[in-house]
């Protein structure tokens, strides 16, 4: 059939189907709302939005598809406009940056850029150049929408905005673009937009809908606010984990706006929000900027008081953590929140009875736009000068940051390391190393400690804080971010009135912590005998000659290329001591391959290569498997044989998308290899034979009998089951699978906790009395752990306190995590592990357990001359405990969470669980635990079940 005739015969099918089959609705959501959104005089050579729709603009929510078609057009229609394409998304969607101003201006990019560059450092400008510079720049605007997909009105509003300053014949548009290059950045998150719009397709029907419970307003799991791996975008602008941020915050910093506009939606009953964040507000932002952002609000104020719409400024929203799109306030740049109310479509009903409509709220948001771009004109030569004089500071020796240098201590983890460079250097941070050792006083150690004399050994990575974005650098890398006092009492108040908070995300989130990195800070400003930090190099060494090729474990890609080589059908073990072979020292955990376990292999050594550069990782050949004296040998036990992991992640409903889509991630991230994600509902007829290793994600959905059996079966028979945070929650108190319990359900039996507590504690501190030992009589004089305390507190006063405790659990804070260091699980791991808690079930590890990580460091007091009981656990006389590393643990949780475990392991079966208190992969940041949940996904079946012989 021919085309022509295809489309007419569908379009007649349309039109009769829709008048037979469907009635028309009584009444449309496009007579709702009156005012025109786009109401100047326009240039008629450019395309109205409409041509681009099919409906008419602001009425409903455009697609990707249809925003990107309106953009490749007018770039094509306008030499107002230049499009940068910053990034593509996980699904290939482009991201777009686009540039507005006048043809003079568009024709100046790279000078401005220049000028730009040169009023940002004042190491190499001067106040007279500075001046003129100021005098000569055009005022710059990031006009950003829509960075969670499901808070549509934003890009809405974008597509009017670049029309409207484009196309506009006004006097004051021309004007406002002669003086200002206006940025809009569109789509922030076009997978999560196309994800809803998609939905928004599907529930559909003929009637408008305005009941905000539909699924047409709310869309399906796993939801239109994230990214293709579900994370939040507006949470990852200093980890820039994903190609969205990482593309958006180069061009941002290559432009250094003055403001940047962050457009989102909030609850659907709610009304506008705008204007600066209210305490607590992170004390490295520049307070002129919190001045600058009242001006602002004033404005936007004043204009929605004209027209008649409801606002307010503040309220929830704080300013403590970093990775928000106000990342930018620590750079000069002053951030503006828009929290529009969420209509999704159509509109919403409200208590008092009235629809406010779609189209209103895409009016807002381009109102507030253009109103902030007004303001910003007005003011933008004032902000200029407060800019330069914040530069001045924070180069010179007054600034609150002159006399503080970070240091990270050095490692064999090269990529960790040079992950962190490369975060480091995406913001413009200058990084050093040394090549001798630097005797420094008074460093502060990650605990809080400080050491009185300390050498920073050579091959340290090292940042003196006196450099143009001290400011975020002290916010991304302080241990320990400031919190007001009376914060701290608003928040208890809260806490005490109803269990909630005002702190709305983690308050602790320093790299060198999520990094799992030993780093301290010292007070000085270190200059001399620096370099410019480098990336050790890295030597692939796959000798032909060689009887087997080894990566040193404590390299995180050391797991990646064991995991790699199995997908291979390569046979790998793995050394669970130090090792000296060949001359060479290698840690625990080093992956190895043997020519004796891959007889028929005959592409090995091209394997291991090819492997090898793929991730970039160094190997060495070994020659021997002889180790000398009393280190392994190759025919140990030491040499482990692995299993290839076949892994699936329980996923859908009852999930939390988040911690789904960062297990998804980082199997695909760190590894790239095969996996499943299973829709959970069909646990109870999958052939789960295909997996060796499950992960549960955290999530809220219980098990029922029938799939918590079949799981079990499959467990003994040898699976390995590692769930995180809420399944874990859901395990411990299932009762059946596992004999980790919760502390609130532990305290009948805390005398055996504490037992199997101080037989680790008393198996690291061994001291033999020989004439004791080897005395033949028989002797009353023994020493019972137990008995050394006077104060063991009854069950019932355990019980009444930790109930009173949980109300105070954190919500993200580091808290120190000690580490078996003889169980695999701890393979590449430093000793003092940060650990990220919030309101995590609180493990008790039985003695048919592994307590694999507990909370707390153990440290040496002399002044502890008797056993400390903190609740259920005694502390031995001589030591004490270090819980709190960073951000808000009251002291009620750290005495509820001391010496409880953060991740255990136990054999269940054949098989075993892997548990979680937390979640491990934390907006794919917490490289520290994400080591421990990549050791349990690639070694687990290996290390932890009993190996199976296939016949
Ligand atoms: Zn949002």
């Amino acid at each position: 059939m021919n085309k022509l005739i295809q489309t007419s015969l569908s379009l007649i099918l349309t039109l009769y189907c829709s008048a037979e089959i469907l009635k028309k609705p009584t009444s449309y959501s496009s007579d709702l709302y009156k005012e025109i959104i786009l109401n100047g005089s326009y240039d008629p050579s450019i395309d109205h939005p409409n041509e681009f729709l099919d409906f008419n603009y602001g009425e409903r929510v455009a697609s990707p598809e249809q925003i990107e078609n309106a953009i490749n057009t007018y770039k094509q229609q306008s030499n107002k406009i230049k499009v940068l394409n910053y990034a593509i998304s996980h699904e290939g969607r482009p991201l777009h940056a686009l540039i507005i101003s006048s043809p003079e201006n568009i024709a100046q990019i790279d000078v401005i850029k220049e000028n730009l560059s040169s009023l940002s450092d004042a190491r190499i400008t001067n106040d007279r150049e500075a001046k003129k510079i100021i005098d000569s720049l055009p005022a710059i605007a990031w006009m950003a929408y829509s960075i969670h997909g499901n808070e549509t009105s934003g890009s809405d509003a974008a597509l009017g905005l670049i029309y409207h300053l484009i196309a506009s014949n006004d006097s004051e548009v021309e004007n406002l673009l002669d003086n200002m290059i206006v940025i809009v950045d569109p789509v922030m998150n076009p997978d999560g937009r196309s994800r809803f719009t998609k939905s928004l397709e599907q529930y559909r029907g003929t009637a408008p809908n305005y009941d905000d419970q539909s699924l047409i307003h709310t869309g399906d799991w796993p939801y239109g606010r994230t990214n293709h791996y579900y994370f939040d975008l507006n949470r990852d602008w200093i980890y820039l984990t994903q190609p969205e941020t990482q593309g958006r915050v180069s061009l941002i910093n290559e432009w250094k706006p003055q403001i940047l506009v962050d457009a989102h939606e909030m609850g659907a009953q709610d009304t506008f929000m705008t204007g600066p964040a209210r305490e607590p507000i992170n004390k490295n932002m520049d307070r002129d900027l919190v001045k600058w952002g009242n001006v602002f609000a004033q404005d936007q104020g004043s204009e929605f008081d004209r027209r008649n719409w409801r606002f307010y400024t503040g309220e929830w929203h704080e300013d403590l953590y970093p990775g928000y799109s106000f990342y930018v306030n620590f750079r000069g740049t002053l951030g503006i929140l828009y929290e529009q109310s969420r209509m999704a479509e159509d509109g919403v009903r409200r208590p008092e009875g009235t629809v406010q409509s779609y189209k209103e709220s895409v009016h807002h948001q381009f109102v507030s736009s253009l109103t902030n771009l007004n303001t910003l004109l007005n003011n933008s030569k004032a902000m200029y000068s407060d800019y330069w004089e914040a530069r001045k500071l924070n180069i010179s020796n007054e600034s609150e940051w002159a006399n503080q240098t970070f240091v990270i201590l050095p490692t064999k983890n090269s990529s960790r390391i040079n992950t962190l460079a490369n975060k480091l250097k995406s913001q413009n941070i200058e990084i050093f190393s040394n090549k001798k050792s630097i005797y420094v006083k008074n460093v502060e150690k990650q605990t809080g400690d400080i050491i009185e004399e300390f050498n920073i050994p050579a091959g340290s990575m090292i940042i003196p804080n006196r450099q143009p974005e001290a400011p975020l650098i002290s916010a991304i890398l302080e241990f320990d971010a400031e919190i007001d006092e009376d914060v701290l009492k608003k928040e208890r108040e809260a806490t005490l009135r109803d269990g909630s908070s005002i702190m709305y995300d983690t308050t602790a989130f320093n790299f060198t912590m999520m990094y799992g990195l030993e780093a301290v800070t010292v007070p000085e400003n270190i200059k001399g005998n620096l370099s410019l930090w480098e990336p050790s190099s890295v030597k692939i060494d796959v000798d032909n000659e060689a009887i087997m090729w080894i990566v040193d474990g404590t390299d995180d890609l050391s797991v990646s290329f064991a995991a790699r080589l199995m997908e291979q059908n390569v046979q790998v073990r793995i050394v669970d001591k130090d090792i000296s072979l060949s001359g060479k020292n290698l840690s625990r955990g080093s992956p190895v391959v043997i020519t004796l376990d891959n007889p028929e292999n005959s592409n090995l050594v091209q394997l291991i290569k090819n492997t090898a550069k793929d991730l970039n990782v160094s190997v060495s050949s070994l020659y021997t498997g002889f180790g000398p004296e009393e280190l392994p040998d190759w025919g140990g036990r030491h040499f482990r044989l692995l299993n290839k992991p076949q892994i699936a992640i329980l996923s859908h409903e009852g999930f939390s998308s988040y911690d789904v889509g960062v297990s998804w991630w980082s199997l695909d991230h760190h590894l790239g290899i095969r996996h499943s994600q299973l829709n959970t509902s069909m646990i109870g007829y999958a052939d789960l034979r295909r997996y060796n290793t499950l992960v549960m994600p955290s999530g809220y959905r219980s098990l029922n009998q029938g799939e918590m059996s079949v799981l079990k079966e499959w467990v003994k028979q040898g699976g390995t089951l590692i769930a995180n945070n809420g399944s874990t929650r859901m395990l411990v108190s299932d009762n059946s699978i596992t004999s980790i319990k919760d502390v609130s359900d532990s305290f009948e039996n805390s005398h055996e906790y504490n037992i199997k507590l101080q037989r680790e504690f008393l198996s690291k501190n061994i001291s033999i009395d020989l004439d004791h030992v080897n005395n033949n009589k028989v002797t009353s004089d023994i020493s019972y752990p137990w008995e050394e305390t006077e104060n063991r507190i009854d069950s019932d006063t355990l019980k009444k306190r930790d109930k009173w405790q949980s109300l105070f659990m954190p919500s993200g804070a580091f808290v120190s995590g000690r580490i078996d260091d003889k169980h695999w699980l701890t393979f590449g791991i430093i000793d003092t592990l940060p650990l990220l808690y919030s309101n995590f079930p609180v493990l008790m590890a039985s003695s048919d357990s592994k307590a694999v990580i507990r909370v707390g460091e153990l440290i040496n007091d002399a002044n502890q001359d008797i056993y400390k009981t903190i609740n259920w656990s005694d502390i031995p006389a001589g030591n004490d405990l270090n819980i709190r590393m960073s951000g808000l643990v009251w002291p009620e949780a750290s005495a509820r969470i001391a010496n409880s475990a953060y991740l255990t392991q136990e054999r269940y079966g054949k098989g075993q669980i892997i548990l979680f208190s937390g979640e491990p992969n934390f907006r794919g940041s917490s490289l520290g635990t994400n080591r421990l949940w990549l050791n349990s996904v690639v070694y687990g079946s290996g290390l932890g079940t009993s190996s199976r012989i296939t016949p």
